[in-house]
């Protein structure tokens, strides 16, 4: 590799040229090695986002596996997004629609648009609305591959990181006729080391003693508390089974449902959990090593 040139200014030029262009190449695999060396290795990172009244989580895993569960009602999902991610990851593994409600599937229009989704699952409840269909012809249009939640199984994500998911299990939805979208949503449990993430979506209480009744819920760590702390979910019975020791409340601020139910808060504490909201404190984020972890709030970038 070299420069070739007839008069001695002119190859003093496009020697100039070209000693630029290396050094701008050098700095910016530089800036790149910079970014991965800032980021501590070998921790999870779950952030749950700040994106109003609405569900988005993502999660980081150590080996830079990017899974996103919900993108919220905007596309202010992007926004957080693009501070969360390195300026070149323009990749989402992992796409999970709990359920087709707009609080937490519509940012994923805007997210499609930028991100390459590699892969979507979500729930079969039958659901319309003009959104939904507006997505589901854009993941066609992306050629988004999509799969569907009928029967529990466990995602191997990476070595020591799992993806559990556990409802809905097709028998259920046929034979107990789930009344809405909301109990028909993705629940997933995310291990890694000792740590046990559990994501409710919406589901209710009746779901919750699904659940129950398959012994599907050990012992957590961490729970995003079902449907926006509504007092249709966490059951007495299933946040004792749960155990949690931090419960996320996704919830916009003043938001006009009344969320969260003061009878869900008063549960959660006689449980011995520690609440975070999303209208108080902003994004959570979780780092973990799979046997310690750190919480920060108002914060979604690296520890
Ligand atoms: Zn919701």
């Amino acid at each position: 590799m070299g420069v070739r040139c007839m008069r001695k200014s002119n190859c003093l030029k496009k020697k100039l040229i070209f000693l630029l262009i290396i050094i701008g190449v050098v700095e910016v695999f530089l800036l790149i090695f910079l970014f991965q060396s800032s980021r501590e290795k070998n921790h999870l990172i779950v952030s749950f986002l700040d994106i109003g009244q609405g569900d988005s989580t993502l999660i980081r895993t150590p080996r830079n596996h990017t899974i996103l569960i919900d993108a919220g009602p905007t596309g202010t999902v992007v926004q957080k997004l693009g501070k969360a991610l390195p300026f070149y990851d323009r990749t989402i593994d992992l796409a999970i629609i709990t359920h087709p409600q707009t609080d937490h599937f519509a940012g994923f229009l805007d997210v499609a648009e930028r991100y390459a989704i590699k892969q979507l699952i979500t729930s079969d409840i039958p659901y319309s609305s003009p959104e939904w269909e507006a997505f589901t012809k854009k993941v066609s249009e992306f050629h988004i591959p999509v799969s569907f939640v009928s029967s529990q199984r466990t995602m191997i994500l990476e070595d020591g990181v799992s993806l559990e998911l556990l409802w809905p299990i097709s028998m259920a939805v046929d034979t107990l006729h789930l009344p809405d979208a909301n109990e028909g949503s993705v629940v997933a449990l995310l291990r890694y080391g000792e740590h046990e993430f559990l994501f409710t979506g919406d589901i209710s209480a009746d779901t919750e003693s699904q659940l129950l009744a398959n012994n599907l819920i050990p012992d957590i760590d961490v729970l995003k508390v079902a449907h926006h702390g509504s007092k249709t979910s966490s059951s007495k019975e299933f946040i004792t089974q749960a155990q949690p020791e931090i419960a996320v409340i996704m919830v916009g601020r003043d938001n006009s449902f009344g969320h969260p139910n003061a009878r869900t808060l008063l549960t959660l504490n006689q449980a011995g959990s520690v609440v975070y909201r999303t209208d108080i404190d902003g994004d959570v984020t979780f780092a973990s090593d799979g046997r310690t972890y750190a919480l920060r709030t108002h914060f979604i970038g690296e520890f």
